[in-house]
């Protein structure tokens, strides 16, 4: 009896605590209640500010503040969700979403359900020309329903026939793809149907694409571009990025990709991308689309004044007409797998540059008006003079000698078109023709060719183009 009542009086106790916390809990949300309907809930990114989210949705900060009840703009957490004025007619959750290739203006309406007017009116887009890959679009989502798989109807396809066939009808086909009136899609274009997700993002591809994605977007100056495309069988591929030829290679999953350096000196705007399919048959398809390339940050370099002959192309020009004829190949055979290892592991911390790549250098001949404009084309590892170089990842020697400019080199091809080089060793202990695995010694640290002092320069060539090494240390390709 007596445990009876005890529990039964901790019982009450436990439920006025909960009472308490309901009323803490409560109480704080009562401002935001009575703002409900006021609009759309962004959830707060990381990178994102009060100010920037203010910018980006042409609204106020103080009416941001006003209608969120934040006293303190400094105070946001990445999560956190923000109630934004002024988008009458808006509701649900802005999400963000970054164009991908084969994205179309048409496509997206259909695949988010949202009125071209709200979509125009969030993104505040003007024209199609601003609907390139890379670009960051907002787009309401308006409550659970996916109508996300993905069809084509066939040609002389009537309406009926096609819906029939994707076990809807036509009433709710018009309305998910905004259809007017009768018929009004073109065999070979995207329509969606209620139903799971294919996994299908290329919904504007030709046919002989099943699905195309560009990784880490937007891409920037000095970035490497992975394009992985799934395409139908028997179509070989092929394509340009700005101005390169792409290389595919068959990878997992039935997939074909090709990796494409972007020059570090590349002005930031669009670019195209075009994607060439190649049919069993011999009739080709292709499809292009504009691609945001952004700025790398690079840093200016003070000034550098150098003996003059180290910039007269007359004595530089023919070393590197060789490095590029060397690295233009793209061999078939991937030979590395993972992320690349710093050459440099055994002596130095693989965070220690004495230069990064992408530096803005500007390069004056002593005692002349004679300047060049370049960047740093690779990672700089200072000191360690006689100390052993090691392979970032495993490949072939392809160039192994005496240079006027890098000094003693070494040319590794690790397959796909991606190239590594060591320059100004005191000691090459690879030969031509040999296979290097990941972590083996293929020379010492030195100070040869046109240096100040002792260091590793390291530069990676990826499809004919220098890109940030560093990238390839931090994450894993393709
Ligand atoms: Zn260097």
């Amino acid at each position: 009896m007596r445990s009876a009542i005890k529990s039964k009086s901790k019982m009450y106790k436990r439920n006025f605590i909960a009472f308490l916390l309901l009323i803490t809990i409560l109480v704080p949300s009562t401002p935001a209640r009575a703002q409900e309907g006021a609009g759309p809930i962004y959830i707060v990114q990381q990178g994102d500010s009060l100010y920037s989210i203010a910018a980006r949705f042409g609204v106020s900060l103080d009416d941001l503040l006003a209608v969120n009840g934040i006293a303190d703009p400094n105070t946001l957490a990445v999560g956190q969700q923000l109630i934004i004025p002024g988008l009458e007619g808006i509701s649900g959750i802005l999400d963000t979403k970054f164009i991908n290739f084969g994205d179309s203006y048409r496509s997206l309406m259909r695949q988010t359900q949202v009125p071209d007017e709200l979509f125009r009116k969030l993104n505040r887009v003007v024209s199609p020309s601003e609907f390139y890959v890379g670009a960051n679009m907002i787009v309401p989502i308006q409550d659970q329903t996916q109508y996300s798989k993905r069809v084509s109807p066939a040609t002389g396809e009537s309406m009926l026939e096609f819906a029939v066939k994707n076990n809807t009808d036509v009433w709710s086909l018009t309305s998910i793809n905004h259809l007017e009136g009768s018929w009004s899609g073109i065999p070979g274009d995207t329509l969606y149907v209620p139903g799971e997700d294919g996994g299908n993002n290329a919904s504007g591809l030709p046919s002989a694409f099943i699905s195309a994605e560009i990784r880490d977007l937007p891409i920037k100056q000095g970035g490497t571009g992975v394009i992985s495309v799934t395409a139908q069988p028997g179509v070989s591929l092929g394509g340009v990025l700005v101005d390169h030829p792409l290389h595919f290679f068959p990878s997992q999953g039935g997939l074909q990709v090709a990796l494409q350096g972007v020059h570090a000196l590349l002005d930031p705007g669009v670019y195209p991308l075009r994607l060439d399919a190649t049919l069993p048959d011999g009739s080709t398809q292709s499809y292009e689309q504009l691609v945001l390339i952004v700025s790398g940050n690079y840093p200016e370099d003070p000034l550098l004044y150098v003996d003059p002959a180290t910039i007269d192309p007359a004595s530089t020009e023919a070393e590197l007409q060789q490095l590029i004829a060397i690295t233009t190949p793209a061999t078939p055979n991937r030979l590395w797998v993972g992320e690349f290892i710093s050459p440099a592991i055994a002596y130095a911390e693989s965070t220690y540059f004495t230069s990064r790549y992408g530096n803005r250098r500007t390069y004056i001949g002593q005692g002349t008006t004679v300047s060049v404009e370049g960047f740093h084309t690779g990672l700089d590892f200072g000191g360690g003079d006689g100390l052993p170089i090691t392979a970032p990842a495993a490949g072939v020697v392809v160039f192994a000698g005496p240079w006027t400019v890098r000094g003693n080199a070494t040319v590794i091809d690790h397959g796909w078109g991606v190239y590594s080089g060591f320059w100004h060793q005191s000691e090459i202990q690879v030969f031509v023709g040999q296979s290097v695995s990941l972590g083996d010694v293929i020379g010492l640290v030195g100070g040869t060719g046109r240096v100040t002092g002792a260091h590793l320069h390291w530069e990676l060539w990826v499809n004919g183009i220098q890109v940030d090494p560093l990238d390839w240390l931090n994450q894993t390709y393709p």
